[in-house]
């Protein structure tokens, strides 16, 4: 794994320990019990920064066009080689529907439409909240990028489920399916 790539990974942990000094100020952080809050987090020891640690937001899209669903194979760590939907981070002050419109066309290059929420995923001790929008493909010629080493639509009943980069990808593809067979997620 090359370090850029690890950094990326290493990113976004869900722990705190890796927070070292006030954004602010510089000055070195120190765990500290905050009685209104009834729980310790990092505070600056010279201004009193309070350092937050808030999961990322993750937009991702499955991309539907005639009848198959558009997959990319991650070109990037974690999962490298493995396939998923189109998804990345939420920038700061971005519409997260935006965002899953954004991603997908910087990872397939093909324009689609929101048409709904399909779920939002999140697990203990993982540092990021997933939010999976349906979408239909409007446009645009599929291609691999430099975050996509290929991307293949899969008919439905083809999906690589051996070969799914994250457990959040095989959950949301597992309600992606319920929903077209039942027009629900909740059986
Ligand atoms: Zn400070």
């Amino acid at each position: 794994m090359h370090d850029k790539q690890r950094h990326i990974w290493l990113q976004h942990p869900a722990d705190s320990e890796w927070a070292k000094f006030c954004p602010r100020c510089g000055t070195g952080l120190v765990d500290r019990y905050l009685e209104a809050e009834q729980h310790t987090r990092k505070v600056c020891s010279a201004c009193d920064f309070i350092f937050y640690l808030n999961p990322k937001v993750v937009a991702g899209a499955v991309p539907m066009q005639d009848g198959r669903i558009w997959l990319v194979r991650r070109n990037i760590e974690p999962s490298w080689g493995s396939w998923t939907f189109p998804g990345g981070y939420v920038d700061l002050g971005e519409q997260v529907t935006d965002a899953a419109i954004r991603e997908t066309y910087e990872e397939t290059l093909l324009n689609i439409r929101i048409e709904g929420l399909l779920n939002v995923y999140s697990y203990t001790n993982v540092g990021i909240v997933l939010v999976v929008f349906r979408a239909t493909v409007t446009g645009g010629v599929a291609a691999a990028t430099p975050e996509s080493q290929e991307v293949r639509a899969f008919a439905l009943d083809d999906i690589p489920w051996t070969r799914l980069a994250f457990p959040s990808t095989r959950d949301a593809l597992t309600d992606y399916l319920k929903f077209e067979r039942s027009g629900r997620i909740d059986d």
